[in-house]
């Protein structure tokens, strides 16, 4: 527990559980996260993760890690392997507690025994398809089962029975007396259990009934002790169900507190969908550095600093919204800019020629490895007759306010020498492939002894000591900012962005970079953030641009303020 109380509470769940702390309802807080392990964590999880371990933390208190594994068909020990790599990446940690609803199956089905022997529950021989048209509507109420009133002796039998495997896949179900006229149609009487000959990934094939989600959810919180089942909106409703089997069983009552999901714009945070982008092949994988995973914005170079960043930034709500993409973008901006050492890399190269340079000579010159961090140092980069510089830092016309290299026009080059443009070199077809340069030995470090300016400095490699690198520039997975509105008869595929990755092949970055390793980040400088990625092989780099340097974010919050950009 806090020592001194908290009472200045940031959003609606920390007030309710300081409230609950000062009435004495709870003497300690302890929450859980419940993954399904049907697919990799993502940045909605993210989320959660903050809240659910996040407040633990705050108050002292614990977070349980448990997979709701009530679905066999789905899950997979791969799954389970990835949620907790993720977990613990963001920096959070569940010590021990590491638990499994199929723990406590022997637990749920003594407890639907239980509620069978009271008569709050009953095995129904409907198809699915029946159970459904007795449902009814959110007009009309539902219709009772035929098999609502069978006798205690004979479901009690009817569910061994379904245990012991007597019964084909969807035969019965075990489902709850409740009322088929309550207006929340998760109490006209849910299923509790189905039959499903499946293994499972932890019991094998122990089992071939499992029980439902919302079956096993409630309960496994009141079998751990958890304080606060804090969940997403879409359990309000289930809330009533969860409410009505803890009282009935007459166990322990935890409280379920519901926030809003994280909608992302640009992004598809439904595990259905980033399945299928897997599945079709439409991405590399669940660790594509386009996903919205946290496997995929790991490899393209997000940190745990900025995510959690950028869960806390977006807060915690009652009411659904959509954060913007800028601002993860942003956080991740803000989080590199600190400590990203700074390098030179060219990603499309256009040769130059320094003629006056005498070659054979080779000069290291000191370099920043990063202005906002002193202690970060310098290091050397050699400098020769033969570079490379950036295709777009040449225009043979310069249009208006181009001030960068030209026929005849002087710049800076980084941490060097003043060049100027003498002569273009082409080739047949006419594009320029060579620029004839001379540079000014007494503007060494970057300046005229003379006073003279130049208007560009423009970042550089030396051709025969760079390193041949891959670079994967990367735009939205989608092109619009709900992928879910699609034209009509189409789905959210329709969407995706034709462009969204490029790859540059012939790029050079400077030779510091060679000994590079997967997952360091750095600051192209001019370009922006890149991670090295793990298909580096030797002696070739691959680069992902994780964020380029242009901040959409910081304009959105200057044009908020008024300032007008
Ligand atoms: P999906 O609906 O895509 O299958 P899910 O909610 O079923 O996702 P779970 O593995 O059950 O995925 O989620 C674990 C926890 O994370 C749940 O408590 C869930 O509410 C929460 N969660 C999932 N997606 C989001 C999101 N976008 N924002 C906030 N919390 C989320
Ligand atoms: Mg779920």
């Amino acid at each position: 527990m806090a020592d001194t109380p908290i009472t200045q509470p940031t959003d609606f769940i920390r007030a309710a559980v300081i409230d609950d702390l000062n009435s004495g309802r709870f003497t300690r807080v302890h929450t859980r996260f419940p993954p399904e392990p049907n697919g990799y964590l993502h940045i909605g999880h993210a989320k959660a993760i903050g809240v659910d371990f996040g407040i633990a933390e705050e108050f002292g208190g614990q977070c349980n890690l448990r997979f709701d594994d009530t679905n066999p068909v789905k899950e997979e020990q791969e799954f389970v392997d990835n949620i907790k790599a993720d977990i613990h990446w963001l920096g959070y940690d569940w010590d021990d507690r590491e638990y499994y609803a199929s723990d406590y199956f022997e637990t749920l089905y003594e407890y639907a025994v239980k509620l069978i022997q009271k008569g709050k529950a009953y095995v129904c021989d409907l198809s699915a398809d029946q159970i459904r048209e007795y449902r009814g509507t959110p007009s009309e109420p539902g219709k009772n089962s035929p098999y609502r009133d069978r006798p205690v002796e004979e479901n009690l039998d009817l569910f061994g029975r379904m245990r012991a495997g007597e019964f084909p896949e969807g035969a019965r179900t075990l489902r709850a007396k409740i009322d088929m006229a309550s207006g929340n149609f998760n109490m006209r009487d849910p299923v509790l259990y189905r039959i499903l000959h499946a293994s499972h990934h932890r019991t094998g094939d122990t089992w071939c009934i499992y029980p439902m989600y919302d079956f096993a959810h409630g309960q496994c919180d009141s079998i751990e002790g958890i304080t606060h089942s804090l969940c997403s909106l879409e359990y309000e409703d289930h809330r009533p169900l969860y409410d009505w089997f803890l009282d009935e069983l007459e166990i322990y009552h935890p409280r379920q507190i519901e926030f809003a999901r994280l909608n992302l714009s640009y992004t598809v945070l439904s595990k259905r969908k980033l399945l299928q982008l897997v599945r079709e092949g439409l991405v590399r994988g669940w660790d594509d550095p386009r996903m919205p995973t946290l496997s995929g914005l790991r490899r393209r170079g997000y940190t745990p600093e900025a995510i959690r960043d950028f869960v806390t930034r977006v807060g915690v709500a009652k009411a659904d919204s959509t954060a913007d993409i800028a601002l993860l973008e942003h956080c991740l901006r803000d989080d590199l800019n600190k400590r990203a050492q700074r390098v030179m890399a060219v990603l499309r190269p256009l040769r130059v020629v320094i003629e006056n340079y005498p070659e054979g000579q080779v000069e290291e010159l000191d370099a920043v490895n990063n202005p906002e961090d002193p202690s970060a140092g310098t290091r050397k980069v050699p400098f020769s007759r033969v570079l490379y510089i950036e295709q777009d830092d040449f225009r043979e016309v310069p249009p208006p306010k181009y001030f960068r290299l030209s026929p005849g026009r002087e710049v800076r080059l980084r941490y060097a020498y003043f060049i100027k443009c003498e002569r273009v070199v082409k080739d047949a077809a006419g594009n320029v492939v060579e620029l004839r340069c001379t540079y000014d030995p007494a503007t060494r470090g970057g300046n005229a002894p003379d006073g003279r300016k130049v208007k560009a400095t423009i970042h550089w490699v030396s051709a025969e000591h760079a390193v041949e690198a891959e670079v994967r520039l990367y735009d939205r997975l989608f092109q619009v900012e709900d992928p879910d509105e699609a034209p009509a008869g189409q789905t959210f595929l329709a969407n995706l962005n034709p462009n969204s990755l490029e790859v540059l092949s012939g790029s050079y970055a400077e030779p510091s970079l060679k000994t590079a390793q997967a997952g360091s980040l750095f600051q192209f400088e001019r370009q922006g953030y890149f991670a090295v990625d793990p298909d580096t092989a030797d002696g070739k780099p691959v680069f992902n641009r994780a964020v380029s340097l242009k901040d959409a974010w910081a304009k959105i919050e200057k044009g908020q303020s008024g300032d007008g950009g």
